[in-house]
């Protein structure tokens, strides 16, 4: 691979979290009973007139806001006609001509700094319908099922430029991108529910060459570590094919996630003509200029803007800010605890490591912290007041607030926790621990300061771990004052 370089385009489809359809009133929530969300509009019947939705627009706007795009203030929807069952009109209205959104970028980090991924358009179109296939694939199955639920969903497009260089770089973008999405509250972004899916096309070239060499485009990419695999599969192919002086054909490539390889679909040597006009059932579209800027005013703080306050505020290194903005939900989490318990460095360790255990374990589609900001509050005030330490809190505490949804107090309280943080409950423990190793005493009247743990550690073996490390460290050491 050192002799050619990667280029790399994503294309994004993004279902937008839109009470209602984009042309008639059906809901849009996922997994309804086959075929009870839609209606003739969705349907494509004869004689039915399809109205837009104003949210769609709004949503649509709002991407392409957060991705530093220029917004249309004319523009309208096209038919891109082609036949397949799960499009009963025979046409998707698409946008092909006039982009709502287009010409802008998302930045990735890569390495120590940072880069511009263009943004070549955001645009409006209609979901289809899903076949359901009578058999493990479309090849061996006897027949297939429609759903309609789908069509008719509002779904935006975004297309990169080809500015991506590394299979790792894709899904960086990616990440970046879904997290953007889910700052701005337009789509659940789901990839195992397909409410955010992916097309990459790539191309080698020599190292130092300008020009393009010629891609393929992979679908089927359902997850982030999809992309990634299957991008470096493709790679590696294609580099091959090159280095043998083969051609790489141009082709729709499908990524076989068992066999962890890309299979060719179709060739793109001829290409589909779509016949696109524009929609003369629906009116062309003016925004403007007061509404455009009343959407972005109402943008929430994006996650590069939120990383750099969580520096300048609360006193974060640049690798915690950037964790716990990672997520809006961690962001607001974190925001939350500190306004109960105001160190932001100790709230920031606790996510960090052990709230953000229990995340990584739901997967890459986490759904959520699985915790109330109260209580990671109240757990804090708790090991901060001594009545339970670091440890416990730890590996008692936090596993039965995130297994059984109890706050801490509870838990201390039914599993019998609490620190003894009482001198005159440990006097009688303490002198007896003493008493019991006279060596030990004697090497730490010596001068062997290390012992101290280990007597210590009699007390606190002693007590079921209940007692108060510090506290009985002051107490042996009052008692053998040297
Ligand atoms: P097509 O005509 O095949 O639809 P487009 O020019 O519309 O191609 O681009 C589709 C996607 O492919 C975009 O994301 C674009 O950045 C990417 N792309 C275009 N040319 C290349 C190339 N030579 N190598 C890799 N990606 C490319
Ligand atoms: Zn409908
Ligand atoms: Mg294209």
């Amino acid at each position: 691979m050192h002799d050619f370089e990667a280029v790399i385009g994503l294309e994004i489809h993004v279902e937008l979290s839109t009470d209602s359809k984009i042309f008639c009133s059906c809901p849009t929530a996922f997994g309804a009973e086959v075929n009870t969300q839609c209606c003739p509009i969705c349907l494509g019947l004869p004689g039915t007139l399809p109205a837009i939705n104003r949210k769609a627009l709004e949503y649509t706007v709002k991407a392409g806001l957060a991705l530093n795009c220029q917004i249309a203030r004319h523009t309208w929807f096209d038919r891109k006609n082609y036949f397949y069952p799960d499009l009963p009109k025979a046409y998707q209205v698409s946008q092909q001509d006039a982009p709502l959104c287009f010409d802008g970028y998302l930045e990735v980090p890569v390495g120590e700094g940072a880069k511009r991924v263009g943004i070549n358009r955001v645009h409006l179109e209609e979901e289809v319908g899903k076949s359901l296939h009578a058999g493990e694939t479309i090849i061996d199955a006897a027949y297939s099922l429609l759903d309609y639920n789908r069509a008719g969903i509002p779904l935006i497009e975004i297309v990169t430029e080809p500015d991506i260089r590394s299979a790792e770089e894709a899904q960086v973008f990616l990440e970046r991108l879904r997290n953007i999405l889910r700052y701005i509250d337009i789509s659940d972004c789901k990839m195992q529910e397909g409410s955010l899916r992916c097309d990459a096309n790539i191309s080698l070239r020599p190292k130092g060459s300008t020009e393009f060499g010629t891609k393929t485009e992979i679908k089927n990419l359902n997850s982030f570590r999809a992309v990634r695999r299957a991008l470096e599969y493709e790679i590696n192919r294609q580099a091959g094919l090159l280095r043998d002086g083969r051609p790489v054909e141009p082709e729709t490539r499908h990524w076989d996630e068992q066999k962890g390889v890309t299979i060719a679909m179709r060739s793109k040597r001829q290409a589909s003509y779509y016949r696109c006009f524009a929609d003369p059932d629906l009116v062309p579209i003016d925004l403007s200029d007061e509404w455009i800027g009343q959407i972005e005013g109402e943008l929430p703080e994006l996650p590069g803007a939120r990383r750099r306050r969580f520096i300048d505020e609360y006193g974060l290194p640049e690798y915690d800010a950037q964790v716990l903005t990672s997520s809006k939900e961690m962001a607001d989490f974190f925001e939350e605890v500190v306004q109960g318990y105001n160190d932001p460095k100790t709230v920031s360790n606790w996510i960090m490591t052990e709230i953000l255990r229990y995340v990584n374990e739901q997967g890459e589609e986490a759904e959520g912290i699985p915790l109330t900001a109260t209580g990671l509050v109240e757990l804090l005030q708790l090991i901060e007041g001594g009545v339970i330490n670091r440890n416990q809190a730890k590996e008692i505490v936090l596993p039965e607030m995130v297994a059984a949804g109890k706050s801490p107090r509870q838990i201390v309280k039914e599993k019998g926790l609490e620190q003894i943080s009482d001198t005159s409950q440990l006097e009688g423990i303490v002198a007896s621990v003493l008493e019991a190793n006279p060596d030990v005493v004697q090497d730490y009247l010596g001068g062997k300061d290390k012992v101290m743990g280990f007597l210590v550690g009699q007390v606190l073996k002693a007590t079921k771990g209940k007692a108060n490390p510090r506290l009985v460290n002051e107490m042996i050491r009052e008692k053998l004052k040297r």
